[in-house]
């Protein structure tokens, strides 16, 4: 794909974010926009840089630490949204800015502990399996408010909210349902610990973007309406 389209592409996401943000009644510019570049090339994400994007999001690890070095000059905020896998999350703690994909306390303890003294705390969000699916990542919703209250007290990180990949469904009031119920989630923890940086519902993809922002989504993850399909 040639970069003249990846940034039409940004342009054109950019403008149906805005739209559906005006749509649902939210401040503008009250939700970004994270570019989800996996399996594709770092010509892909300068393209996307040049058309102002900075936040990327990579699910594989080497991959990651390999376009990470291809841009090293470029002002890249990184992200990590992958499974974390316990053998990984060093290089996730020494080479990312957010990790969305924390679901359980062994993960959180240990991206806190290796986090470099140096960088600031690694952000996090809490990973949810809100619909409730069968061998998919994410901490059960009644796990959540246990699983906050240990998360907030690990020192290398900073506790900025909760993400879902909900269930594919097609109508846009079925694809409200999870995101609601994501939101609901985020509300109860936020009353429930006015100290920490809750501002975060990591929520809505290629296909799903306008309900997760009527929801109240803060960051889209976006990759094929940017990037195009992927090899699979
Ligand atoms: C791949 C991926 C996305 C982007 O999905 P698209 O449908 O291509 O927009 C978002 N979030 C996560 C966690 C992903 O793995």
């Amino acid at each position: 794909m040639s970069g003249h389209t990846v940034q039409d592409n940004i342009v054109a996401v950019r403008g149906r974010l805005e739209s559906a943000l005006q749509k649902a009644g939210r401040t503008p510019g009250s939700a970004s926009l994270l570019a989800v570049s996996k399996k594709k090339p770092a010509e892909d994400v300068q393209a996307a840089y040049e058309a102002g994007q900075r936040s990327f999001g990579e699910n594989y690890l080497q991959e990651a630490l390999d376009k990470q070095q291809a841009l090293s000059m470029l002002d890249i905020t990184w992200h990590f949204i992958g499974a974390v896998q316990s053998n990984k999350t060093r290089e996730i703690a020494e080479h990312f800015d957010w990790c969305h994909t924390v679901d359980r306390l062994k993960t959180a303890r240990r991206l806190s502990e290796q986090r470099p003294d140096h960088l600031p705390p690694l952000n996090v969000c809490l990973q949810v399996n809100i619909s409730r699916q069968e061998s998919k990542s994410g901490a059960a919703p009644e796990e959540v408010e246990t699983l906050a209250a240990e998360i907030a007290t690990l020192p290398g990180l900073s506790f900025r909210g909760l993400m879902a990949i909900p269930a594919p469904t097609v109508s846009f009031n079925e694809q409200r349902l999870p995101f609601r119920a994501l939101r609901e989630l985020l509300d109860t923890l936020r009353i429930n610990h006015p100290d920490q940086p809750l501002d975060t519902l990591s929520m809505g993809m290629s296909d799903d973007i306008d309900a997760a922002i009527t929801e109240g989504s803060t960051l889209v993850r976006v990759g094929t309406a940017i990037f195009g399909a992927r090899a699979s």
